[in-house]
């Protein structure tokens, strides 16, 4: 094969089961990284999925703040990947500089801010683009994309949501937190990217211009949409799953073939949707189902 520099893929044998551990399928774990948690990595490194059968790939923004990233991030990925036994080392580990930096202000209440969005997000969504398209082989399976502050999963995070056999599914991210009310630990949502559309969403998509989005989760833009952070139930079912219209990156996984056909992160106005819930209306129209699960929990890191 590599004598004649001819690879040959039968993409026919790529498979995506409800046992993708077993059958041996390649996950691509892609995480867009503006701070460097060791919460994050060891989290990561506790998923029980086979390493060898875990490729990650990384993309930090250009300047000082993301030098720092890259130093940390490095260390921690050499200090796996020297393992001496194969079964602990990850198959690859690819980190990307951006071409740009990071929008400037970082500060958590400035990202949020509905007018920071279009751009922030748009750059987000290029950053996922240009990691994606760098990173995917025909030998990959499924892409897991994990942002960099959640910091808490269950172990079997990928097996978890590869057994649903759905080309797109989200775990529901929500925050732990101090109660002062309660005076306890508790929990609430955080990621209302994953959503359900409405009349009145829709509604409002048909009063705006072409270059004018909806991002969920402001007040500013009342769409009314089902948001599957609300869906949650305690005493409910893991698996309950939920059809969806929009989902966020925070924790989703998709079926490679999704991605191959095309669908990606438009970072322009994409039936009035941006990023990850542009992504979603784009698999959509690919023809693809997308869904959630409202009772199955990931954690943000609370700044
Ligand atoms: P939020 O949770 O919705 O406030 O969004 P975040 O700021 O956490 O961003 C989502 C993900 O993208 C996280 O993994 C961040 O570390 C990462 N991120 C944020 N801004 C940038 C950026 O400018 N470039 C890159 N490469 N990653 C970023
Ligand atoms: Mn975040």
């Amino acid at each position: 094969m590599a004598k004649n520099h001819i690879m040959h893929y039968n993409m026919n044998l790529l498979e995506t089961t409800v046992m993708p551990a077993f059958n041996k399928e390649q996950v691509l774990v892609l995480t867009p990284m503006s701070k460097f948690y060791p919460e994050y990595w060891d989290n990561l490194l506790a998923l029980s999925y086979p390493r060898e059968l875990m490729e990650l790939g990384f993309i930090v923004p250009r300047g000082k703040a993301g030098d720092e990233v890259v130093k940390k991030l490095e260390t921690a990925v050499k200090a796996v990947q020297r393992s001496s036994t194969e079964s602990a080392r990850f198959a690859r580990v690819t980190i990307l500089r951006q071409d740009s930096e990071s929008v400037e202000s970082q500060l958590e209440k400035d990202r949020h801010a509905l007018k920071a969005q279009k751009e922030r997000r748009s750059k987000m969504a290029l950053a996922r683009n240009s990691l994606l398209f760098s990173t995917l082989g025909p030998f990959t399976s499924w892409v897991l994309w994990l942002d960099a502050d959640v910091v808490e999963t269950p172990k079997t995070l990928i097996q978890d949501l590869a057994t649903h056999n759905k080309a797109v599914i989200a775990a529901n991210c929500y925050q732990r937190y101090y109660n002062e009310e309660t005076k306890k630990n508790d929990i609430r949502p955080y990621d209302y990217n994953n959503w359900v559309e409405s009349e009145e969403g829709l509604r409002l998509a048909s009063t705006l211009g072409p270059d004018e989005i909806i991002v969920e989760g402001y007040a500013e833009l009342p769409t009314f949409r089902a948001l599957m952070a609300h869906f949650y139930d305690p005493h409910g079912d893991l698996s309950t799953e939920m059809q969806l219209d929009g989902v966020g990156g925070t924790a989703v996984l998709v079926k490679a073939e999704v991605h191959r056909d095309g669908a990606m992160f438009p970072s322009f106005p994409f039936y009035h949707l941006i990023e990850t819930e542009g992504f979603a209306k784009m698999a959509k129209r690919l023809g693809y189902q997308v869904f959630g699960l409202p009772n199955y929990l990931v954690y943000h890191y609370n700044e």
